[in-house]
């Protein structure tokens, strides 16, 4: 019997896995899957979006103007320009979409974000694959990819799941060799956490050049990841474009609210930065100090470490050996990374705990 046949392309998508927050046997257990802010959410962020509970029957501002506004006075950006989305997710689907079809090529590096080849395939591109530099961006090895079919090159930097970043002469280096046709989404969906002053140049790229677009997102740093909220940053033409084919209300008003408050709230961003510095310096420390053990931490500007297993105890075996322990990670079998685990730098006592079941596991490894 005939039925509907899913596109050629949707049936080559893997879907998104997302971390998981119970154990096998359903037990509720730390949570260091999903790169989630360890401190919760700003007070005011979590008050705005209590006080929009009064306004549940009315559709949210369209034009997410307010929050637009707040943004922009943030990073001295123009409003106009801002495009927002239901997470960041939405907006790198929305780039895709306006700017990639049937027989085009959307580039990115190995081991990069895994929502790129699910956007590239959904409108029936063809995602294509650069080397990395040990677990690192590539820059020599996208720009050799780039052919006259490449429509988008996704960057993620510092990059999921690998927490490397590329400074900003390397993006200045890539967005130089790439044709003017062609367009580069810097996912900064960490830019939050590197040290202050520290930037890739992304945004002042995308003030000045016409193929340029900056993603960002409220579900990491400012511990909004519940509500779903990114917004990202380009040219007139290409805001415009991505604006014809996003979702009409794409973004809550409890999310608006609370998006506003939370940029105006920079404590509360200064003090994760601030904790995540710290703890993830402290992870990498104690697990180089394992010793001969075969572990090695990619070094990491994000909130999250990738640590590689390449001695007796495989990654497989610390991820059942954590979730025992009562910790989730992530193993990324599914990106071409079964010897790793990617961690998210939690709480002092979830670092603590995470880093004393792992010794543990290693020590009865032999
Ligand atoms: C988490 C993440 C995002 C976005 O998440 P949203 O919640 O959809 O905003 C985007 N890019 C990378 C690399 C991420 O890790």
């Amino acid at each position: 019997m005939s039925k509907p046949a899913p596109k050629p392309w949707i049936d080559a998508i893997a879907p998104y896995v997302p971390g998981r927050s119970t154990t096998d046997d359903g037990r509720k257990v730390s949570k260091l899957s999903s790169n989630e802010n360890p401190l919760g959410t700003s007070d005011q962020a979590r008050a705005a979006y209590a006080a929009a509970a009064t306004t549940l029957d009315r559709y949210p501002d369209a034009s997410a103007a307010a929050l637009r506004e707040a943004i922009a006075a943030q990073h001295g950006l123009d409003p106009a320009r801002i495009i927002y989305g239901t997470g960041s997710d939405e907006i790198l689907h929305l780039a895709t979409g306006a700017f990639a079809g049937l027989g085009d090529e959307v580039l990115f590096v190995r081991y990069g974000f895994s929502v790129y080849p699910i956007a590239a395939r959904r409108v029936g591109a063809e995602p294509i694959e650069a080397d990395d530099k040990d677990y690192a961006t590539d820059v020599d090895a996208l720009i050799a990819k780039i052919t006259p079919k490449t429509r988008v090159i996704f960057v993620a930097n510092p990059n999921n799941p690998t927490g490397t970043f590329a400074g900003k002469a390397e993006i200045a280096r890539l967005h130089a060799a790439i044709p003017a046709d062609c367009l580069l989404v810097l996912d900064q969906a960490y830019a939050e956490y590197l040290e202050v002053g520290e930037d890739d140049g992304g945004l002042a790229l995308a003030m000045s050049a016409p193929n340029v677009l900056v993603t960002r997102t409220f579900s990491k740093i400012y511990g909004l990841a519940a509500e779903r909220i990114g917004w990202g940053y380009g040219s007139a033409e290409v805001i415009d474009a991505l604006h014809k084919i996003r979702a009409p209300f794409n973004v809550t008003t409890g999310g608006q609210s609370a998006a506003i408050a939370a940029v105006a709230d920079t404590a509360f961003v200064d003090k994760s930065r601030a904790h995540n510095a710290k703890w993830l310096r402290w992870f990498e420390d104690q697990i180089a100090g394992l010793g001969n053990a075969g572990l090695r931490a990619v070094p990491s500007k994000a909130n999250f470490s990738l640590v590689l297993f390449d001695g007796k105890l495989t990654a497989e075996a610390a991820l059942k050996g954590l979730m025992d322990a009562g910790y989730i990670v992530r193993w990324l079998p599914g990106q071409g990374l079964p010897n790793a685990l990617r961690i998210t730098i939690g709480t002092e006592d979830e670092c603590r705990g995470m880093v004393a079941a792992l010794r543990k596991l290693v020590d009865n490894a032999g």
